[in-house]
């Protein structure tokens, strides 16, 4: 027998390449895609034993699947984390990662510039299910921070960068001030992924992602994923959180804490959440994630190197009033960006017309290599106008409030050869 190699002392890149599915003797080299929602056993008392959590196994894919739990397994290597799980999509992983340790009646604190599918998600939808929540402007103070929390309080959610308003989070500080409060800060890491930054290392507790972004990398599939680092000591508050150290009367009387120790947080989001919500990844959707996951190190480099040639020239151009890329030295994030994301940032810019709004569509539909699509994140250049698509049911305060001004410009470089999205901007500018 050979030995196995330790993925713990592989780098990132071949952890992309390498890590999860790990084939035994004659097995298939690459991942199988395990299309079967269910799972055959010998006698009806194993089986039960898999319904009482007693033994582990697979047996229906609302649950769990191999082929997802095998790329999940490579996210959390990937983030350093200790169990993860993927879901149907980014919303359903802030949402999950949220609600596993929130009920009606709870609070949470969210960083005011998140995407504006997680601040509908924490302001409007689970605002209707008793989940009230702060807005805390990522670059307020410690003193300003720790001044919302409540006795209610349950986590703190932010964006490594956030999308579109790319604001580069100081996670040391927010993760002081939550610790102080005795509660997790998470962190949905979707733009800068894990190539960048692996927000563990300054303190974050669970980090989520979107992974229809970079990581699936091509624009083919929406998922997401949540990881949990294994640091947070949930049982240190046992009042605050009941669902992890009190007895599950839907699983017989089983305490998540001291029953799966580390595992405790993704297990229970596993066999409560996703029994009864039901938003699992599609196992082929699972293997589309993997193969992009296998050149996310190559990819995030090149989009990091094309967006800061792209973003150099624009701040260069004579028609642009202003460019936002936490890569240029005269961004005001830069300093903060140096520290978490000294590889890279992403590859996204965001940037305004002299001409203004009304002119921004124009210059949109002048574009030929940047499509206009609601995406952002994968291989092909794209572009959006978010005031008047992703954002466009915010009020004009809320706007300001979000980072997104109304004649902000979403860039999103792909992989392309910089020069020809340059040479595209550059004939479209011609026109305003
Ligand atoms: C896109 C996105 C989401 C939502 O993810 P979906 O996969 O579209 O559901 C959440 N957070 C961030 C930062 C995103 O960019």
């Amino acid at each position: 027998m050979k030995d196995k190699m330790n993925l713990k002392e592989l780098g990132l890149g071949s952890i992309c390449v390498q890590a999860g599915w790990q084939p035994e003797n004659g097995e298939s080299r690459v991942l199988p895609i395990y299309q079967s929602t269910t799972f055959k056993y010998d006698s009806s008392e194993q089986m039960g034993r898999l319904f009482d959590l007693e033994d582990s196994g697979y047996f229906y894919t609302r649950l769990q699947n191999p082929t997802n739990d095998m790329v999940a397994s490579k996210i959390c290597e990937l983030e350093g984390g200790v169990a993860a799980m993927l879901t149907a999509s980014g919303q359903a992983a802030n949402y999950f990662a949220v609600f596993n340790i929130c009920e009606s009646g709870d609070h949470v604190i969210l960083s005011s510039t998140v995407y504006g599918g997680t601040h509908n998600l924490l302001t409007v939808t689970m605002k209707k299910m008793g989940i009230t929540c702060s807005l805390v402007d990522p670059d307020a103070s410690e003193d300003e921070i720790n001044a919302l929390f409540k006795e209610n309080t349950k986590c703190v959610l932010a964006e490594t960068i956030a999308n579109p308003a790319l604001v580069v989070l100081d996670i040391e500080k927010f993760a002081k001030c939550a610790h102080a409060h005795g509660v997790p800060l998470m962190i949905d890491n979707t733009f800068a992924t894990p190539i960048n930054c692996r927000p563990f290392e300054f303190g974050a507790d669970i980090v989520t992602h979107s992974t229809s972004k970079y990581m699936d990398g091509h624009a083919v599939s929406v998922g997401g994923a949540i990881v949990d680092s294994g640091n947070f000591d949930w049982s240190r508050y046992p009042d605050k959180f009941k669902g992890l150290c009190t007895p599950d009367e839907s699983y017989h009387g089983i305490t998540y804490c001291e029953k799966f120790g580390k595992g405790a947080y993704i297990t229970k989001a596993t066999v409560q959440l996703m029994r009864d919500l039901g938003s699992i990844q599609s196992p082929f959707n699972a293997f589309l994630l993997n193969m992009g996951l296998e050149t996310l190190h190559l990819r995030v480099a090149k989009h990091c190197e094309n967006a800061l040639e792209v973003a150099t020239f624009l701040e260069q151009h004579e028609k642009v009033a202003w460019v936002n890329y936490p890569g240029l030295k005269s961004n005001r994030y830069y300093e903060l960006a140096q520290k978490y994301l000294p590889n890279g940032t992403c590859g996204v810019i965001s940037f305004g017309l002299k001409a203004g709004r009304e002119a921004t569509p124009k210059f949109m539909d002048q574009l030929q290599l940047a499509a206009i699509v609601t995406h952002v994140a994968d291989a092909r250049t794209c572009v959006l106008h978010p005031a008047s698509h992703t954002h466009r049911q915010m009020s004009d305060e809320q706007l300001k409030e979000a980072g997104v001004a109304p004649d902000l410009i979403r860039f999103s470089v792909g992989i392309e050869c910089a020069s020809d999205i340059i040479k595209d901007l550059e004939q479209a500018l011609k026109i305003v």
